[in-house]
């Protein structure tokens, strides 16, 4: 999948259940969530992996980041737990190429390594 898909649930023109949204940020749930709470944190100004962005705009991912645990917080999340996840090229997994944290919640959690998220 290109990252045409992201550009256009930021734009409004594929729906998303968006779950947060300030000025840098947007956040909503992955349509094929792989655990009860499945978020999909994304950057409006656009890179392509998060190789990219900590070399290009470094400044988004703590932006990014304090979105996240804004969220956590506002969920509960920071008590109960959560996990993040990015991807960063085809063998790790990325299917769209616009940068994206995983976040994944709600229950206990399983392993990593092979298992793909
Ligand atoms: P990755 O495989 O790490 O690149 O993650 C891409 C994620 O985007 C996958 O978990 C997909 O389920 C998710 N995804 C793809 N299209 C959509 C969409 N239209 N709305 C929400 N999530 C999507």
């Amino acid at each position: 999948m290109s990252s045409e898909v992201f550009e256009l649930i930021l734009q409004g023109k594929i729906p998303a259940q968006k779950v947060f949204e300030n000025e840098f940020v947007f956040a909503f749930k992955d349509i094929h969530p792989l655990a009860n709470i499945h978020i999909l944190f994304i950057h409006k100004q656009k890179t392509k992996d998060l190789q990219e962005m900590m070399t290009t705009h470094p400044e988004q991912i703590q932006q990014i980041m304090m979105a996240i645990a804004h969220y956590a917080r506002e969920m509960g999340l920071d008590k109960s737990g959560y996990r993040i996840v990015s991807n960063v090229g085809a063998q790790a997994g990325q299917s769209v190429f616009y940068t994206h944290i995983h976040l994944l919640a709600g229950e206990v959690l399983g392993g990593f390594g092979r298992v793909k998220i």
